[in-house]
């Protein structure tokens, strides 16, 4: 996960399920218009980026939280970017691809969520 958006609304959420490697959350668009993704994201030839066993995260196991990455952009340029592996941050840019692209579901932890 390499975008960080504040939301503190995710901290609050548990995400479950079984991730089907859509790689939804280790991509996305930049700003201006340019797609990217990961650079340790590989990506089927057969299969399109979003759809059900499409990527594979190349360092899975030794993935970590701050971890710097790559993001290698369609135009040829690339840009610095961070992991968010288990955390908020993670579950932030996860929410949006839930119900679409993304298998996994959320669920509110009403013990630590006070609203507002
Ligand atoms: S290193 Fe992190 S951001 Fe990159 S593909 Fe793996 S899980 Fe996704
Ligand atoms: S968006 Fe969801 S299903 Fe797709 S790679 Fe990320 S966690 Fe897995």
């Amino acid at each position: 996960m390499a975008v960080h958006y504040a939301d503190p609304l995710a901290s609050k959420i548990s995400l479950k399920g079984v991730c089907n490697c859509c790689g939804m959350c280790c991509s996305g668009v930049a700003p201006d218009g340019v797609q990217w993704h990961c650079e340790h994201l590989v990506i089927s030839p057969t299969v399109p980026l979003g759809f059900p066993l499409s990527t594979k995260c190349k360092v899975y196991e030794s993935r970590r939280n701050g971890m710097p990455i790559w993001l290698l952009r369609d135009d040829n340029t690339r840009k610095r970017g961070q992991c968010f592996h288990n955390t908020w941050q993670e579950t932030e840019i996860i929410l949006p691809h839930i119900g679409k692209a993304c298998s996994l579901t959320m669920h509110l932890d009403d013990s630590s969520y006070k609203g507002g």
